[in-house]
């Protein structure tokens, strides 16, 4: 890509970031200075929210370009602080175009309460999410991130960052948002289900019309079905008296009752 045309798709990218980062904010998918997003200028050049600003009032000349080891190339801040989370995702993907780092309340309150929710419960996650994964607690900011999304990142489009958040790619920065807040739709629905219940956990939709929802997805999408590997799921299966309880506290916890 020439200097000019790498230019103006940078300037297009840093228009809509800042539209991205006040929208995550005004929707309450981060409090404060949480959540960072990037872009894809060049397969050496990412678009970065800078660290430690208030997303809710971020301008365009607030964010920083990277290269591909997190060396910055241009801007007045430091990048992101999860920047070698991004990184990761682009290196595993050619695909990725956008990622997008949030905290939103109620699917990482699920996380809190370690509860799965990789059976789909609703039909529209299997369209829009694929399946939604947990990934194992890591201490944030660290390189222990990018390690724990390494192998999930390569079949999903939408991680729960256990006790964290989320990240959520796509091939642009409306694709990636547009997970987010499809993640977080559902996790509300699923509480507000939870809760009618008494708090005891809703069944995921049966096996059979799982196969069928992911083959319609697959034709048309072209998506294909994730393989199981060996992740957090697998590794602490927990007892349906253990998700009542833990899905009610966390109600408590959040004031939903
Ligand atoms: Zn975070």
């Amino acid at each position: 890509m020439n200097h000019r045309l790498f230019k103006s798709k940078e300037s297009e990218l840093r228009k809509k970031m800042i539209q991205i980062a006040k929208l995550t904010y005004s929707k309450g998918m981060i409090a404060a200075s949480d959540g960072n997003m990037s872009a894809k200028i060049t397969e050496n050049r990412y678009l970065v929210t800078p660290s430690g600003l208030f997303k809710g009032f971020l301008e365009e000349d607030d964010l920083v370009v990277i290269d591909k080891f997190g060396k910055v190339i241009d801007g007045n801040h430091g990048p992101s602080s999860e920047l070698m989370m991004h990184l990761k995702a682009y290196e595993m993907r050619d695909d990725i175009g956008a990622v997008v780092h949030a905290h939103p309340p109620v699917i990482t309150a699920f996380s809190v309460a370690g509860i799965d929710l990789t059976e789909a419960i609703l039909p529209e996650t299997i369209f829009i999410l694929g399946e939604i994964k947990f990934a194992q607690y890591s201490t944030p900011t660290t390189k222990d991130v990018p390690k724990a999304i390494e192998s999930l990142i390569k079949q999903h489009d939408a991680l729960v960052l256990t006790r964290h958040g989320s990240l959520t790619v796509g091939k642009n920065l409306e694709e990636a948002y547009q997970k987010l807040e499809s993640l977080e739709h559902t996790a509300k629905i699923i509480s507000e289900a939870v809760k009618l219940k008494g708090g005891k956990m809703v069944e995921p939709l049966p096996s059979n019309e799982i196969d069928k929802l992911w083959e319609i997805n697959e034709k048309l999408t072209g998506k294909r079905r994730p393989q199981k590997i060996n992740d957090f799921t697998n590794d602490q299966p927990i007892s349906h008296e253990l998700i009542s309880k833990t899905v009610m506290d966390v109600l408590k916890e959040m004031n939903f009752q």
